[in-house]
This record gives C-alpha cells, structure tokens and sequence, in this order.
C-alpha cells in the first residue's frame, strides 16, 4: 500500500483523538480536534451518523491503525516489527512500541530537533543527523542505548531544527533521552520502558488484533 498523501488532521478525526502530527498546530488553537464544530469523523456524514458499537475486531483494528499513524509507519513495516517483537523475550506489545520509540526519527522528534515525526523523517533523509558521528539517512534506523545523535554541524542553522529547537521546552521530554541544545546533541540514556513511552495507544489490542 503506498503512502497516504491526505491531509493529517483527517487521520486524527478518524481516530477520535490528537495523534500530534502537525507539529506546533497540534497546540495550538487551529486543531480541530479541541473545536467542537470540526471535532467529528471525516466523510460527509460524519457529524450526524449515529456512533455504532464496535465489534472487538473494529478496536483492535482501529487501535492498530492508530499506532501505524502516529509513528507514521505502512502497515508491511508495521507487521514486520510485530513479528520481530514477537521473537523477542518480553512483553509483546511493550516490546513493539519500544522498536517504535527507538527509529531514529522517533528519537530526533522526541529530542527536540523536529517539530513532528514526518519532518523529523524528511530531515533524516536529507542527511541532517549523524549517530556517533557517522551520517545516518535511514529513518528506521533503531537507536542503541549509550549512542549519540547530533545535528551535523552544517545543518544547525537551518529553519525547521531552529524553530524545532526554540519550542523543544514546551513539550516534556522522555527520561531515556538527554538533548543538549548547545551542542545539538541527543543521548540514548537507556531503552524506555512502557512508563516512559506517553504514546496513547492500547498496545495489547494490537497484539489481539495480530494474533487472530
Ligand atoms: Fe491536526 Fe495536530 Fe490537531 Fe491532529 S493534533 S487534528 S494533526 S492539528
């Protein structure tokens, strides 16, 4: 399946919750999802349908959707780190979210140095990052705990990390990480545990849905 190219607060209205992806809008008071006129499922009937009950299948189905979406992930890739974290020694849905966390344009978003996962993504492929000063472009890249990624020191004055960087203190940052903005440096202090990960999304149903 290819890319979805909509707009992203369509994807928020779908899932009936902010998933964040429009970076310094999403706090703002343009989001729809804090407007109660434009707070409804997207589709011509969206506001007047009445809300059916839903199937055990349409909530994990939905639950895993929005997961895809907030890490902006296809759904091959998706079902491939399900697999993975199947294969791996704890707790399934614990350990899908951590592979999550740990791309590396996951980490540059958390960090500070983009204002949402897709520019983060868009500056991993343009090269703007290196991790233990080597170049990585590759956004699926899964961080290890004691690496350091930094913004190349070319790039330190371009727009997005700027204004990335300027608003970094408006949102909390994860114990895992430690960013230091006068370098322009991030450290994997040590891999999240489920506590740490603020991603609001209800893992196990994913794990349902993948085990039917
Ligand atoms: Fe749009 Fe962001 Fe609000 Fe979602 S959270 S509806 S992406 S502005």
């Amino acid at each position: 399946m290819g890319n979805y190219n909509g707009p992203d607060c369509r994807r928020c209205r779908r899932e009936g919750q902010k998933l964040f992806l429009k970076g310094a809008r999403c706090m703002g008071p343009k989001c729809p999802m804090d407007n109660e006129k434009h707070n409804k499922p997207p589709g011509d009937h969206g506001g007047s349908r009445r809300p059916r009950k839903q199937s055990d299948y349409g909530m994990q189905l939905r639950e895993k959707q929005k997961c895809r979406r907030v890490y902006g992930i296809r759904e091959r890739q998706f079902r491939n780190y399900f697999r993975s974290a199947v294969r791996r020694r704890g707790v399934t849905g614990e350990e899908l979210l951590r592979q999550l966390e740990r791309r590396l344009d996951n980490v540059v978003y958390r960090l500070g140095f983009a204002s949402s996962r897709d520019e983060a993504k868009q500056l991993v492929s343009h090269r703007h990052f290196t991790v233990n000063g080597k170049i990585v472009n590759v956004s699926s890249y899964q961080v290890r705990e004691g690496d350091t990624v930094a913004v190349k020191a070319r790039s330190r004055s371009i727009q997005p990390i700027q204004i990335a960087v300027n608003s970094a203190g408006s949102r909390s940052q994860p114990e895992w990480l430690e960013a230091n903005f006068t370098d322009m440096t991030g450290r994997i202090v040590g891999l999240p545990t489920r506590d740490q990960i603020d991603t609001e999304v209800n893992e196990q149903l994913i794990v349902e849905f993948y085990s039917r």
